[in-house]
């Protein structure tokens, strides 16, 4: 064997998105500009904000990025708060307790979300939800009593309202922007298989919802019996939030209140309902669409979580019968390998006997060779069932173990005959931890070599490749590749059936293969062969990372 080491992969480049200091430079400038906004949106001569966008732009980063980067992010808020408050000719006690308002508020928020879910959020789960509507009733109203202070004591501003208008619009901006973020950051591809399916329903709903919105808040107070009244958008909401993704919801959401608030305070100043000051109709409206938000997202996540559980039960079920199929299958084969040994042995008894009648020593001597082999046949058939039937079983406890140390292990086992075949292993270099049952692995790997020895056919230069090719669902992909003798389309589902060879001839209980994908399986993987006749095979499986 002559191991050589190899790059199948070009080095890996810096992943621009993963680098911190990138990162942080992206972040700070759309939280400058959320804050920029934010002012912007003051309005005159009242003096009250609409939104305060930022808190839900700083919580939304801080649930993305992992802990460690928290506190470089939590800088970057508290430079840009101060910053802006600074030019703002706000004076430096009063910038610092701003900063420090905004910074802390979402810090304390994203830290409880993160202690109560233990696990990425994603707001395709209620209980992502419901714990962002726990922040905003119990941090947000808590917190905001003492922010409040801040502009009571250096404006004189009063103080019951202004906590109020604290609480209620770093509210809105969680819970409006904060799952808009993450639901868009975390969906991977633009248009959703929903969007895509249903383009035309999306259209009109849309159409409805943008419709709906401006007639309820943007269109002048309509002189007909019955009034305008907001509460009327909710069936639209609740159609997104039971017909499609939470993503679809909480852009929904993001329309709504846009439309919402440009034009109840900018543009038209009406608000159908709630108080008589501007104040007082802005809270209105603010309190109208964080009700609006947890009814549309509580809907859509239990929907969403009904769905995927049916989805799970549907595919369970699936799983099921092809099981009970395989076990039909494999009841049939087993009795019908273990018959094909009895009948050989029966068959030489028989002549046994004869022989023995007759003293014909040396036809007695192969008759009893012929009945050893088949019990040998029969010994090696049970040995293998029993193995299969303890995968799952009886297993050892998985451990982080690097993918080249089980190969150095398997490479060990084969040594033999990869020398003896004059065969190449071509190995990539670092290839990455897996959590796995150290034992079984080892046995996947010395299967898949073993074959790839075994039917390499008349090769004048035997290869095998064994490295990573990417990853699917975050788990990396595993190949071993040959170039032997290849395997023909219609059996590369077989193969890993029981008891199937393509050859009878060749050696083996034709068991291997389906011990490997149990394996595979066991491990929360997959395993599939690419192959070319007369070309080689490449056998690829995806395991559990570390
Ligand atoms: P066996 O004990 O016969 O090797 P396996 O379950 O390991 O049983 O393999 C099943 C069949 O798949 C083999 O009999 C062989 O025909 C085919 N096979 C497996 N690996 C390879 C390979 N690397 N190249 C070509 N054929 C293969």
């Amino acid at each position: 064997m002559s191991p050589l080491n190899f790059d199948l992969q070009p080095a890996s480049t810096a992943n621009w998105s993963k680098n911190l200091y990138v990162r942080l430079i992206g972040f700070g400038l759309v939280y400058f500009l959320a804050v920029i906004f934010g002012v912007t949106l003051v309005t005159q001569p009242e003096g009250i904000s609409v939104i305060w966008p930022a808190v839900g732009v700083a919580l939304a980063a801080l649930l993305l990025i992992p802990q460690r980067d928290w506190l470089a992010f939590l800088a970057v808020m508290f430079a840009i708060n101060l910053f802006s408050n600074l030019i703002s000719d706000v004076s430096l006690p009063a910038s610092i307790g701003f900063a420090l308002a905004n910074t802390l508020e979402p810090a304390l928020g994203g830290w409880l979300m993160r202690r109560w879910l233990n696990k990425r959020i994603t707001f395709a789960r209620l209980r992502d939800v419901l714990s962002l509507v726990a922040v905003v009733v119990l941090v947000d109203g808590f917190t905001a009593l003492l922010w409040a202070l801040i502009p009571t004591l250096a404006f004189g501003a009063p103080y019951i309202v202004t906590w109020l208008s604290w609480w209620i619009l770093d509210g809105l901006s969680m819970l409006i922007i904060t799952p808009f973020i993450i639901t868009w950051v975390i969906g991977g591809t633009v248009f959703s298989r929903d969007f895509l399916e249903r383009k035309f329903e999306i259209l009109i709903w849309l159409i409805i919802l943008i419709g709906s919105t401006w007639l309820m808040f943007g269109a002048k107070r309509l002189n007909i019996y019955v009034e305008q009244n907001p509460y009327m958008l909710f069936p639209i909401l609740i159609w997104v939030a039971f017909r499609f993704s939470p993503r679809a919801s909480a852009s929904a959401l993001v329309l709504t209140s846009v439309i919402a608030l440009y034009s109840a305070t900018l543009t038209t100043g009406f608000f159908p309902m709630g108080g008589t000051s501007p104040r007082e109709k802005l809270i209105s409206i603010q309190a109208f669409l964080c009700v609006a938000s947890v009814t549309t997202m509580v809907l859509s996540t239990t929907f969403t979580e009904r769905k995927q559980a049916e989805i799970e039960r549907e595919k369970l079920i699936n799983e099921l019968s092809a099981k009970n199929a395989e076990l039909e299958r494999f009841t049939y084969t087993v009795s019908h390998d273990l018959k094909s040994p009895i009948v050989t042995i029966r068959g030489f008894l028989g002549y046994l006997i004869e022989d023995a009648r007759s003293g014909n020593m040396a036809r007695m001597e192969n008759d009893i060779q012929r009945i050893t082999n088949a019990t040998n046949k029969m010994q090696d058939l049970l040995h293998d069932l029993l193995e299969l039937s303890r995968i799952g079983r009886i297993m050892n406890a998985p451990q982080t173990i690097q993918f080249d140390d089980l190969l150095h292990d398997a490479l060990d086992i084969v040594h033999g005959q990869l020398e003896a075949h004059h065969v190449t292993v071509l190995t990539q270099p670092n290839l990455p931890a897996v959590h796995v049952d150290r034992q079984r692995l080892t046995e996947v790997l010395q299967n898949l070599l073993d074959n790839a020895v075994k039917y390499m056919g008349d090769q004048s230069d035997p290869h095998i490749e064994i490295g990573q090719s990417g990853e699917e669902d975050g788990k990396p992909i595993f190949f071993v590749k040959d170039n032997g003798i290849g395997i023909a389309p219609e059996y590369r589902e077989r193969i890993f059936g029981l008891f199937n060879k393509l050859d009878a001839r060749s050696d083996g209980t034709g068991i291997g293969l389906a011990l490997v994908k149990r394996i595979i399986e066991v491990h929360g993987g997959r395993i599939w062969v690419e192959s070319e006749i007369g070309k080689g095979s490449t056998f690829y499986f995806s395991l559990q990372p570390n």
